[in-house]
């Protein structure tokens, strides 16, 4: 690959990785690059000529939001806490980082009590700016069983897999018929993936206008969802998700919270599996635990052969051909 200084002595310039001829400008001071990825992205993901310019010795926000995410959902307690810290120095960002909690407890908590607790805590940061909930609250999902070792969370997971998979049109008149008529959860969340768009507060207005009985720990989740700052749970599928896949029957488990203990580390390398090339870009492509359906069923799979869900180990065919 060839590298040309140009005559600020920051910038470089860099031939596309695909097209012969065409080259872009990445500046290392400003760290920007003039390729269409970049451009799209903006600053929340290094594209790769700025990673090959910056030798991938770089993290931006992108990155160790991934690392976090992925954290949480391999429940690596020490390494989840690193990428917390980090996060938390971008002050501007603190409440993607808030978000990002709820988000997680909902797409890998998988219980409503941490759900509940999840967005309480994150609340409060969000509003009092204060990093301690944010720590107690990486622990306590770091501590709760995940979807890939949980029964009730292999099924969410097949569950939201298969209907994901067949989309029915629907309206969210139609998703609250669709409850009332109590045809379960995977009906129901295929009508949800059939919406051309949806948020969180036309979900908990389908689940009331269907009349659906709702239980404490449902009526308890959808209150704390309404009281939430509007910006931490606007839209987001894991939570909509959820909430239909609860009022629709699914089983799922609400076990009492427990207090534990929690170290945290000083020095700290970003390993390969935090860039999965869909969150972040950079690093070893490593997309195993990017969060799609797929690579969830993968990830059961893989924790059924090897009895843990590790990065080290090597996902074997079977693991890439598991299906539902
Ligand atoms: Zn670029």
């Amino acid at each position: 690959m060839v590298q040309k200084e140009l005559f600020d002595p920051d910038i470089v310039e860099v031939q596309s990785h695909t097209t012969p001829g065409v080259t872009y400008k990445v500046n290392k001071r400003e760290k920007t690059c003039t390729c269409m990825a970049f451009q799209k992205r903006g600053k929340w993901a290094l594209c790769k000529h700025l990673n090959q310019v910056l030798g991938g010795n770089v993290v931006n926000y992108a990155v160790l939001s991934s690392g976090l995410v992925k954290s949480l959902r391999l429940r690596r307690v020490t390494d989840a806490q690193w990428f917390l810290k980090e996060l938390w120095k971008d002050k501007k960002q603190r409440w993607r980082t808030c978000r990002r909690m709820v988000v997680n407890a909902f797409e890998d908590g998988l219980d409503v009590a941490t759900q509940i607790v999840a967005m309480q805590e994150a609340a409060g940061a969000y509003q009092e700016r204060v990093p301690e909930t944010m720590e107690y609250l990486v622990d306590l999902i770091c501590h709760r069983e995940n979807w890939w070792q949980s029964e009730s969370g292999q099924t969410y997971i097949h569950t939201g897999t298969l209907a994901e998979r067949v989309k029915a049109q629907s309206t969210p008149a139609g998703l609250s018929a669709i409850l009332k008529a109590g045809y379960g959860p995977q009906t129901t969340l295929n009508h949800y993936y059939g919406l051309k768009s949806s948020n969180v507060s036309m979900i908990l207005d389908a689940i009331d206008a269907s009349g659906v009985s709702v239980d404490d720990d449902l009526g308890a989740l959808m209150t704390v969802c309404r009281k939430m700052p509007t910006r931490l749970v606007k839209s987001d599928e894991n939570i909509e998700c959820q909430l239909l896949y609860r009022a629709a029957g699914g089983p799922l488990s609400a076990d009492p919270i427990e207090p534990y203990a929690k170290p945290v580390p000083d020095g700290f390398k970003v390993p390969d599996w935090v860039y999965d090339g869909m969150h972040c870009g950079g690093g070893k492509r490593d997309s195993r635990f990017a969060g799609t359906w797929r690579n969830m069923i993968r990830a059961i799979a893989a924790f059924q052969h090897y009895g843990r869900l590790d990065p080290a180990d090597i996902w074997t065919q079977e693991i890439w051909d598991a299906d539902v």
